[in-house]
This record gives C-alpha cells, sequence and structure tokens, in this order.
C-alpha cells in the first residue's frame, strides 16, 4: 500500500493535482497509515462516518464532503468541513450557507454536474447549474458564507475509454465557461474535481486538478 501511495502521489505532484484520500468504509487503522505517510486531506461519503472519523482521528485532517448531502445533515459537519464536493441543488447551498453562517465561517463548495450517460448518478444538469450560477450572482449578499470554488463530476462506469475522456473534457470545457462568465476576477474559482482509482489519469489528462482516490490507496 505504502508503495501505491508514494507512486500515485509522485504523479499527482508532477500534474500539480490535489488528492483527496478517499476512506470511507476504511478502518481508522488503514487511515493512519495514509496519514503517517504524509497525506492530510481524506474524503467521505456519508456524514455519520465523516463526523465519527473527524472525532477520533488526528485534528489536524483536513475532512472533504464528497458524496451526496441531505439538507437535514449539514449541521453536522458544518463546523470542520473543509470542501463539499456534492452541492446537487439550490436548497442544498442555501442550507450550507444558513449552517455556516452558525458557524460563523465561510465554506468552500463545488457544484456536482451530471456528466455521465447513465442514470444512477447524481449531480446537476447543466441548465440546472446555470440557474443556480445565476441566482447566487444576483443574490450575492444571500451567500455571504458560502465560496463557491468549482465544479465535480463523475464519468460513466464503462470500459470504453474514449467515452470517460469526452464526458471529462465536457467538463473542463463548462468549467473554464463558469470560470470566465461567473468569476472572472476570482482566482479563488480554481478546483475542478475529476477522477477515481479506475479513471484518474484520463481525468487529469482531460484538466482535473483535484482527484478523489480510495481503492487504489488503500487496497494491497
Ligand atoms: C468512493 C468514491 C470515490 C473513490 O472511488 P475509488 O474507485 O475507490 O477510487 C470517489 N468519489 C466519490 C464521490 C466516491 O463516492
Amino acid at each position: 500500500m505504502s508503495s501505491h501511495y508514494n507512486f500515485i502521489k509522485k504523479y499527482l505532484v508532477e500534474n500539480h493535482v490535489q488528492l483527496v484520500a478517499v476512506s470511507k468504509m476504511r478502518t481508522d487503522e488503514q487511515v493512519m497509515k495514509v496519514y503517517d505517510m504524509g497525506q492530510r486531506i481524506f474524503g467521505e461519503n456519508k456524514v455519520q462516518e465523516l463526523v465519527a472519523k473527524h472525532q477520533r482521528l488526528p485534528q489536524d485532517i483536513v475532512w472533504h464532503m464528497i458524496g451526496h448531502l441531505q439538507t437535514n445533515k449539514v449541521a453536522q459537519i458544518a463546523s470542520f468541513i473543509s470542501l463539499i464536493h456534492s452541492v446537487d441543488s439550490l436548497k442544498l447551498l442555501v442550507e450550507i450557507n444558513k449552517q455556516a453562517q452558525k458557524c460563523n465561517r465561510i465554506i468552500p463548495v463545488l457544484l456536482q454536474i451530471f456528466i455521465a450517460k447513465e442514470e444512477t448518478k447524481y449531480g446537476l444538469l447543466v441548465e440546472e447549474m446555470y440557474q443556480i450560477l445565476e441566482y447566487y450572482t444576483h443574490e450575492k449578499n444571500a451567500f455571504q458564507h458560502i465560496e463557491i470554488k468549482g465544479l465535480m463530476g463523475m464519468a460513466s462506469n464503462t470500459p470504453n475509454t474514449a467515452q470517460i475522456a469526452e464526458e471529462f473534457a465536457t467538463l473542463r470545457s463548462l468549467y473554464l465557461h463558469v470560470k470566465e462568465s461567473f468569476f472572472p476576477l476570482k482566482s479563488t474559482f480554481d478546483t475542478l474535481s475529476m477522477g477515481m482509482s479506475g479513471d484518474y489519469k484520463i481525468a487529469i489528462a482531460n484538466g482535473s486538478n483535484m482527484v478523489r482516490i480510495g481503492s487504489l490507496l488503500f487496497e494491497d
């Protein structure tokens, strides 16, 4: 496992890509092995597990929420979450802002975009994303506790690498267009989260600067 970590990490550093180590369903001992190799950013997809691990594990871990987030659970993570990758509705964005305000902080978020050609994945349609961005831009004062830092997407689960590359390339163009149209002066809109164990190299070749890798890091 350690050789995997160092190998992947070297490749990511060379490509200026950030690593989110996806620790869902892994034991504290497994997480600590990767932590001891120097990793500090970890991602979870369930609130309950995220909260429990945040309480038990070292306080300098930077936690990312990468899975579908229900509005009624935002309060449980608002005080400590460093990045929410999975904003997929205006309602959720409003609730994150509200809970961030209660904690007197700004929560960085990504909008999750539906790019896969399959029914099962969460995410915003492109039109929905534009509606949210227009509302956000128009009502800036209502979102003082949110920082939209970029986009996230998951490609189809398919062996067809050309299709995966095409889906990632589509998200990259969208990201660049949104950056130019809605955040022209803001260098803080700078994050494109795409790529997992099976497709991270394709994602990076298509402009990803943050990958979420689980099985490749934690399985021997
Ligand atoms: C589990 C998960 C990952 C990591 O998947 P692996 O194939 O184990 O690398 C990435 N992103 C999300 C949203 C996940 O739920």
